[in-house]
């Protein structure tokens, strides 16, 4: 999920939008879109198939091996950009379970393919291999029970142990989709990552060919079916700074950021569809008798709809270009320049899909043969590109409870009943890859 860390990196913004042009490019490019997801109608689920049900109780009778596997992935390392080590080993694990052409691309995201009979849509299945924390981050595991404790164990080490799990059982039962599945471990998903290695799954051949988009993101059993989408800046004024008595006149960049984060505070926004924004971290100033040379802060704007973002945007925009003009007006006598500096943090589109389309249906549909009732949402995920894009797509969670993401005390709790989101997720993608072999009676 989405990250609150104060880590950031700054991209040109003129970067940024290069992504998003292309991404938007793509949209044309995208053979099964979300207007063609009703024609289609709900694929039939495969919770009555023996395979499929072979399948399931392996999840359960093997639940032990499934955290086994999200402890031991979790105690390597993956901090923002450095995901290389864990993903070494996702790669190793996959092949380990029979995947096939497995490979790791030039962005760093993991792949591997588990074929179809070729008479179906290609499913993405994926988890995150980045996770919040620094290097020198303990990464240790403490297990008590059904609790685990550590740095990443639930968002996202419970995903990629759920996509492990499925792999291993969909084979030990023989299940033969129609359709493939692609097993993705991306890159790049938390905040400073800003969706980079999901953004270069979509605008790579690869994006082509990928039908439904599933990714598996932290604990519980909750849906996201909408992308809140997020621009996200530092703003910075400079001037050549001097002393608050001798130098008094010159135009102030502390003054400046002020009359910024005034007009920022008076910023009107609607409550539906939900639209935010905060000044969450403001920086400058040398000492109490010095005009500052520079102040910054950092803004994040997030809303369900992606006109919404964009007007909210604009907003801004003149709110920080009016407090620049205001401050070199109110001496105007100051010799020295007050200049501003926009750096893009992140930028992330929105989007959303009605709770009819046929993903979302098949993922709710299935939760309830599990017994379980699924509450949908709006989240900022990997699905975030794919749903932008039109390309029907769903984050779910993997089962069990978990607390404390993003922070070092974070927790995983697998409960009594944590293998029914392995069960859910394997019963999403084989319902979505389609069994012709199922018998008439279930079609
Ligand atoms: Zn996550």
């Amino acid at each position: 999920m989405l990250s609150t860390t104060t880590e950031l990196r700054a991209v040109g913004a003129a970067t940024i939008r290069a992504i998003a042009a292309v991404a938007l490019l793509g949209m044309s490019a995208q053979v099964f879109p979300l207007q063609a997801q009703a024609a289609a109608g709900v694929p039939k689920s495969t919770a009555d198939d023996p395979k499929v049900k072979a399948a399931l109780a392996t999840l359960k009778a093997d639940n032990a091996w499934t955290l086994d596997q999200q402890a031991s992935i979790c105690e390597i390392a993956a901090p923002p950009f450095k995901e290389a080590a864990r993903a070494a080993e996702f790669k190793k694990r996959l092949e380990g379970l029979g995947l096939k052409n497995v490979r790791i691309d030039s962005e760093g995201n993991v792949i591997g393919e588990r074929p179809g009979t070729g008479k179906g849509p290609t499913v993405l299945f994926s988890a995150h291999l980045d996770t919040v924390f620094p290097e020198e981050t303990d990464v240790t595991v403490k297990r008590e029970g059904t609790l685990m404790t550590g740095p990443g164990i639930g968002d996202d080490c419970r995903g990629l142990a759920v996509l492990l799990s499925v792999a291993r059982a969909l084979n030990s039962a023989g299940v033969q989709t129609d359709g493939r599945i692609l097993f993705v471990g991306t890159v790049g998903e938390e905040g400073p990552g800003n969706l980079r290695g999901v953004r270069h799954l979509f605008s790579s051949p690869i994006k082509d060919s990928i039908d439904y988009f599933i990714s598996v993101d932290g604990a519980g059993m909750g849906t996201t079916i909408a992308a809140v989408g997020s621009h996200r800046y530092r703003v910075t004024y400079k001037g050549p700074g001097g002393h608050s008595f001798g130098s008094f006149g010159m135009s102030n960049p502390i003054h400046a950021l002020g009359r910024a984060i005034a007009k920022v505070s008076e910023l009107q926004v609607p409550a539906d569809p939900k639209t935010t924004f905060s000044v969450g971290i403001i920086a400058g100033g040398t000492s109490v008798n010095s005009i500052a040379f520079e102040a910054s802060m950092d803004m994040d704007m997030r809303s369900e709809s992606e006109a919404e973002l964009q007007a909210l945007d604009n907003r801004f925009q003149k709110a920080i270009r009016d407090a620049l003009a205001e401050e070199r007006a109110r001496w105007p006598n100051s010799k020295a320049a007050l200049d501003m500096v926009i750096d893009t943090i992140g930028i992330r589109p929105a989007g959303s899909q009605p709770i009819s389309a046929p993903i979302v249906q098949v993922a709710l549909q299935a939760a309830k043969s599990l017994g379980v009732t699924s509450p949908t949402g709006a989240s900022s995920t990997d699905s975030n590109i794919p749903i932008s894009l039109g390309v029907p797509a769903i984050t779910i969670d993997g089962g069990g409870q978990g607390r404390g993401a993003h922070s070092a005390s974070e927790s995983y709790d697998d409960g009594p009943t944590g293998w029914q989101g392995p069960q859910w997720a394997a019963l999403i993608v084989t319902t979505l890859a389609g069994l012709s072999y199922l018998p008439a009676t279930l079609q």
